[in-house]
C-alpha cells in the first residue's frame, strides 16, 4: 500500500542511486513484441492475468519484457505491494501513483510511455514502464556486483533487496542486507509472485471439451466475425484466402492456448502484428500448429511449454487489422485449414 514504509524508503534510496546509473540505462529499447527468454519457474515467467486489473495488463506485460531478470509477475507483485493496484494516491511522504514513485526518482525514470504528451506518475503506463526500467537497472547493477565477486545470491533476490534498501546496502553486505524490513520485502514479493504466475506446462488451467480436438482460444462464446475461406480483404481489397477465423472481442481480453504444446514463435510480424505460434506435435498423423494474431501484448516466449488455457497474449489490433479481434489459425503440416471443425464450430 502507499503507506508501506519499506517501499517508500526504497524509492528514496533508489533516487540517489538512479542519478548515478541513469546515462547507462536510459536508452534500453523495448519493442511491443519483445519478450524475454523463457524464465518460467525461475522468475515466474508467464503471467496469470486473473488478479491484474485488465486496463493495466498490457503495461505489466510490456514492462515485464524489458530485461530477462524482470518478468511480468515481478512487476505485478511489486505494484500490489506498492499501491494495491489503486492509482491516484499520494503517500504521507509524497510517493505517487500505482508504483509509488517519489518525485526525485520519478524525474530519473519517468517517460511518456503512453504517448499522451505528459510524463506523469499517475499515468499507469508511464508509472509501470518506469518501474520496469528501474528494476532492470537494479538487476544489471547487482549482476555487475556478482560478476566482480562483490555479492552472491539469486539475481532476483538481490534486485528486490536493492529496490528496498538501495544497491549500496547489497554491495556493503555482499548479498541481502540483514535488515528485517528488507528480508521481509524480498519474501513478500516472491510470495505474491506465485499468485501472478501461470502454470505454463502440464495440463494447464483449461480442458478440451469432449468431441473437440482443440479448445476455444477465448473464454465465453465470442462471435465469429469472419470465417475461414476466400474473401475480399478488408484493407487490401484483394480477393484471397482468409487463412483463419476472426473472433470479434474487445482489446485486452486474454487469448488462451487451444491445446498443450511448445511456443515456436512469439513476436511482431508484418501483417499479423503481435503473433504467437504453438506447435502441438502430431495429431492424427499430421503436425498441428495454432497461431494467435494481432495481439496487443504477448505473454509467452519462444521455447516455452504451454498448457490448454495458458494465456498466450491479449486481444489487440496490431498489424493489418481494422479493429480489435483475434485472428486464429490452425495449420496441418504447415497448410492453413479451417479451424471451425477443430473447435467444434
Ligand atoms: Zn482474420
Amino acid at each position: 500500500m502507499s503507506g508501506n514504509g519499506g517501499s517508500t524508503v526504497a524509492w528514496v534510496a533508489g533516487g540517489a542511486f538512479a542519478l548515478v546509473v541513469m546515462p547507462v540505462f536510459m536508452f534500453v529499447g523495448v519493442g511491443a513484441g519483445d519478450v524475454g527468454p523463457d524464465m518460467s519457474g525461475v522468475n515466474g515467467g508467464t503471467l496469470d492475468p486473473k488478479h491484474v486489473p485488465p486496463q493495466y495488463l498490457p503495461w505489466v506485460l510490456k514492462a515485464g519484457s524489458m530485461c530477462p531478470q524482470i518478468t511480468p509477475p515481478v512487476i505485478a507483485a511489486q505494484i500490489e505491494a506498492e499501491s494495491g493496484w489503486i492509482n491516484g494516491r499520494t503517500s504521507p511522504v509524497g510517493a505517487q501513483g500505482l508504483s509509488q514513485f517519489m518525485p526525485g526518482t520519478w524525474k530519473t525514470w519517468g517517460r511518456d510511455d503512453d504517448g499522451n504528451g505528459r510524463v506523469n506518475p499517475f499515468d499507469p503506463g508511464d508509472a509501470i514502464m518506469a518501474q520496469g526500467r528501474y528494476d532492470c537497472a537494479l538487476a544489471e547493477q547487482v549482476e555487475g556486483y556478482k560478476s566482480r565477486g562483490r555479492a552472491s545470491g539469486p539475481t532476483l533476490d538481490l534486485t528486490l533487496a536493492s529496490y528496498n534498501a538501495g544497491p549500496g546496502a547489497v554491495l556493503k553486505y555482499g548479498g541481502i542486507p540483514p535488515y528485517q524490513e528488507t528480508r521481509g520485502y524480498v519474501v513478500k514479493i516472491k510470495a505474491a509472485m506465485a499468485k501472478y504466475t501461470a502454470i505454463a506446462s502440464g495440463p494447464g488451467t483449461g480442458t478440451i471439451p469432449a468431441g473437440q480436438r482443440l479448445a476455444m482460444p477465448l473464454s465465453g462464446n465470442p462471435p465469429v466475425t469472419s470465417p475461414f475461406g476466400m474473401r475480399v480483404h478488408p484493407i487490401t481489397g484483394v480477393h484471397k484466402l482468409h487463412t483463419g477465423m476472426d473472433f470479434g472481442v474487445a482489446a485486452g481480453v486474454p487469448i488462451l492456448a487451444a491445446k498443450e504444446g511448445v511456443v515456436t514463435s512469439a513476436g511482431m510480424e508484418k501483417g499479423y502484428g503481435n503473433r504467437v505460434i504453438v506447435s502441438h506435435g502430431t495429431i492424427g498423423g499430421k503436425q498441428i500448429s495454432t497461431t494467435y494474431n494481432h495481439m496487443s501484448a504477448i505473454n509467452v516466449s519462444r521455447g516455452q511449454r504451454v498448457g490448454v488455457g495458458t494465456v498466450v497474449g491479449l486481444v489487440g489490433s496490431t498489424g493489418y487489422s481494422t479493429g480489435a479481434h483475434l485472428h486464429f489459425e490452425v495449420q496441418e503440416n504447415g497448410q492453413y485449414v479451417n479451424p471451425a471443425p477443430w473447435i467444434g464450430k
